[in-house]
């Protein structure tokens, strides 16, 4: 099954703008590398709000949504690509709760714990399933730039 397999998985990872600005990239680099992920790609952006709403687009009906947006448009982020066996969970594990105030109450040896300050702004994203990962990363990353496609040939 796909819980049990060792075959290495893509998953997509990102520091927000609060993580960025704040100088949290190399703590997290450290836990990536800790934590066994290997980084194929990354490259640092400041996202323009038409991608934002796009890359967000199942959250544009939400309240939240102009709030989000602003945010993520208000500094660069660095974009990962990450790879290991069982990327997705593993890198969602590591993260947290989305509310950073909850992470530090419930997982505080998560990400979001560490660096999130609320339920906005919390540091880092990862993809909720393989299907939103090969979106995630097509969506960021040149297929042309990505090495070997690990499980998944849909991109
Ligand atoms: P996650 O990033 O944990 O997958 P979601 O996909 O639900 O969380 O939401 C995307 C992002 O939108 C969150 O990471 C957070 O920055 C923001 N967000 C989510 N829910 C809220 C909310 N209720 N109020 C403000 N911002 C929110
Ligand atoms: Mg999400």
């Amino acid at each position: 099954s796909a819980e049990s397999s060792t075959e290495k998985e893509l998953t997509f990872a990102m520091i927000k703008p609060d993580g960025v600005s704040g100088n949290y990239t190399t703590a997290i680099k450290k836990i990536i590398s800790e934590f066994g992920f290997g980084i194929t790609n990354e490259t640092t952006v400041q996202l323009d709000e038409e991608t934002v709403k796009d890359f967000y687009t199942e959250h544009s009906s939400r309240s939240f949504f102009p709030g989000l947006v602003r945010y993520m448009t208000s500094g660069p982020v660095l974009m990962m690509v990450l790879e290991k066996a069982n990327a997705v969970a593993d890198w969602r594990a590591l993260i947290g709760p989305t509310d950073a105030q909850t992470a530090k109450v419930t997982h505080p040896h998560s990400i979001r714990a560490m660096c999130g300050l609320d339920l906005q702004r919390n540091c880092v994203h990862g993809s909720d399933s393989p299907q939103s990962a090969l979106r995630e990363i097509a969506f960021f990353f040149e297929k042309s730039s990505l090495g070997f496609l690990p499980k998944h040939d849909e991109l």
